[in-house]
């Protein structure tokens, strides 16, 4: 690991322990302990993982953090899939023959 890397490691290490001490060491969705995940709740373009507000920041165990990120993929789904059954409609309105 060179230098860089391991510094970028070291301080999203200390951020993790501070966001996972502030909520109890538990999951903010389940209360479970044990193998603990911190998650964004969303993302800056250019920000390292560290830089962003406590707000930002929650402590899930790793199954509700799955569920959470298998969830966010299944709305992205959704919304294209809108997106595109919209955009079918509007050509089928306009380009009939
Ligand atoms: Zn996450
Ligand atoms: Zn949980």
């Amino acid at each position: 690991m060179s230098y860089r890397r391991l510094l970028r490691h070291a301080q999203w290490h200390q951020r993790r322990k501070e966001i996972m001490r502030r909520d109890g060491f538990r999951c903010r969705r389940c209360g479970k302990s044990g193998k603990l995940n911190v998650h964004h709740k969303w993302y800056i373009y250019g920000r390292q993982p560290w830089e962003y507000p406590d707000r930002c920041l929650i402590t899930l165990c790793e199954r509700c953090h799955r569920r959470l990120h298998l969830l966010r993929h299944v709305d992205y789904f959704l919304r294209l899939a809108v997106l595109l059954a919209v955009a079918y409609f509007i050509y089928l309105k306009y380009h009939h023959v």
